[in-house]
């Protein structure tokens, strides 16, 4: 079974990229298996090496959207693509906005070794 923790690096982890192709969500939405069954309406890929991502979880603690604990902000700001699903999008075919930003990126982390395994916001 897929972990919390892959299940990070599949749906946030995109270190080559982005190509500069405003097709870029409508293509890595489907690539990395979120158009599956329902289309995720929002999803952020980081395109930077995972272990700065992953250094994330030792940087500044703050309280998750949810409420937990666990959530931590990235000191440096990161290249990141937000995917928002655009309103005429339907399932099957999902459709997506493409946005590449330069935002400090929220995540939380969980376990040992504490890892990012979910993304809450980019600031
Ligand atoms: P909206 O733009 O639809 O009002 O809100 C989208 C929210 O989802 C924003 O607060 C944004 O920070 C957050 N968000 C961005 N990317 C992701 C993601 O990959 N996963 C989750 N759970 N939330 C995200």
């Amino acid at each position: 079974k897929e972990s919390r923790a892959m299940k990070f690096q599949r749906q946030h982890m995109d270190p080559g990229g982005p190509s500069n192709n405003s097709n870029y969500c409508n293509q890595m939405m489907r690539r990395r298996n979120m158009t599956k069954g329902w289309c995720k309406r929002v999803n952020t890929f980081v395109h930077e090496p995972l272990v700065d991502v992953q250094a994330v979880c030792f940087q500044g603690n703050i309280t998750c959207k949810n409420g937990q604990p666990n959530c931590h902000k990235s000191n440096s700001s990161m290249n990141i693509t937000d995917c928002h699903e655009t309103s005429g999008s339907k399932y099957p075919n999902c459709d997506y906005q493409t946005s590449h930003k330069e935002r400090h990126i929220i995540v939380a982390c969980e376990g040992n070794p504490y890892v990012p395994v979910h993304f809450d916001a980019s600031v």
